[in-house]
């Protein structure tokens, strides 16, 4: 292994069923005006909470949320990725009525949770955060932080990017400042996903484990948390009914160890050519790699034979024969999008990949979706 990371951890996690409700008296000490670098406006101690639609009339949840009438409530449209136009006019507008928030939180899914960990480091950067998509670009601390999953699996709680949807890429915010300051873990709150959601949300911690321990850049670390978030999935979408209490709070804490299995290890084929669904045909990421999974038997052999029996007990909906209606344009720019993850091709096949792997090859990938 020729790795070398030295990676940020979240600050603070709180686990556990029920500890949604200590989400006000988490965030007490932090109603403070920001200290550090930020724009030139005024510091309030109010704080941001970014909130998934799906829980908009839901008015017994709101009531749950520890938002007073100096916070700001903002329900995020997940139905699309979120994109640097989101985060830039929300953090533009609450600056200019209201000046520097003191924190933001974000409760929802992988979408609201990057709303937040990108709307922290907006608001103490200027300009628009497209020119802030890759590695290491933002140049100063964000405002405090704190995610709170409402669906499980992207392991968007543990990472440390933001993924955004750009004018020209889709790439995250990615440096050691996008790690949430606070996560609240509460297996509650992921009862209500609807079946299909809850399975293709799931399966990315799958594939996460998966990719982590199926490439080059495997190794001990990325192993632990690999093989226990697989063993734990298997638990939820092989053996427990969904209605057992267990299976919540086992599928909330694999996604947490899917997203550890990545920070000292890559994620492989899959999720490359997840990529260029995305790009290409804006299709969601869980769904996306889903379709693929199911497709890379020759790559991911008896990991793609049991996904497909979790697919048949769980009597979800995959969409199946969907290259029919692709033409040679769109699947050649899938391809390229794939093709330019070297990162991702190099984990999966080693450094010599060109040598096993041209765009022809990952063409017939698409062509079997
Ligand atoms: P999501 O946030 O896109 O939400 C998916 C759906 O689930 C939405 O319709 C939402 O309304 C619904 N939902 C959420 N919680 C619910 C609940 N408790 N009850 C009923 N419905 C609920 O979901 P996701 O799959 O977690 O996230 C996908 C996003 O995460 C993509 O934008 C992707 O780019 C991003 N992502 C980020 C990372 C990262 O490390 N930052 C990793 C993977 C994916
Ligand atoms: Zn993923």
């Amino acid at each position: 292994m020729n790795l070398f990371r030295n990676f940020k951890s979240v600050t603070r996690t709180c686990y556990g069923r029920g500890t949604f409700a200590k989400l006000g008296e988490i965030l007490e000490p932090h109603r403070v005006p920001h200290e550090g670098p930020a724009p030139d406006v005024e510091r309030g101690t109010f704080l941001v909470f970014v909130v998934d639609h799906y829980f908009e009339d839901k008015t017994e949840f709101i009531r749950r949320i520890p938002a007073g009438p100096d916070d700001e409530l903002v329900f995020i449209d997940s139905r699309e990725e979120p994109t640097t136009e989101l985060i830039d006019g929300l953090r533009d507008d609450i600056l200019k009525r209201r000046g520097l928030p003191a924190g933001i939180v974000g409760i929802g899914g992988g979408s609201t949770m990057d709303v937040a960990k990108a709307g922290a480091l907006m608001f103490t950067n200027e300009g628009s955060s497209v020119q802030y998509q890759g590695l290491n670009l933002i140049k100063r601390p964000g405002i405090y932080h704190c995610g709170v999953p409402t669906i499980s699996g992207t392991g968007a709680e543990v990472s440390m990017t933001a993924v955004l949807t750009g004018p020209v890429k889709k790439l995250g915010l990615k440096c050691d400042w996008t790690i949430f300051d606070q996560i609240v873990l509460d297996p509650d709150l992921i009862a209500t996903v609807p079946t299909d959601q809850w399975f293709y949300t799931g399966m990315d911690t799958y594939i996460h484990s998966v990719e982590a321990i199926t490439g080059t850049k495997k190794n001990t670390f990325a192993e632990a948390y690999s093989e226990k978030s697989l063993e734990m999935c298997r638990e939820v979408f092989l053996r427990r009914e969904r209605s057992d209490p267990k299976s919540d709070e086992l599928l909330m804490v694999a996604s947490y160890m899917g997203g550890l299995s990545l920070t000292y290890s890559e994620v492989g084929v899959c999720h490359a050519l997840s990529y260029g669904l995305g790009k290409v045909l804006h299709i969601h990421h869980c769904i996306a790699n889903c379709i693929a999974f199911d497709k890379l038997e020759d790559v991911y052999g008896e990991y793609v034979h049991e996904f497909k029996t979790m697919v048949k007990e769980r009597g979800v909906h995959l969409p199946q024969g969907l290259a029919k209606e692709w033409s040679e344009e769109t699947i050649d720019a899938m391809a390229e999008v794939a093709y330019n993850l070297p990162h991702m091709w190099d984990h999966a096949f080693g450094p010599d990949w060109e040598k096993v792997l041209d765009r022809e090859r990952i063409k017939g990938w698409y062509r079997r979706m």
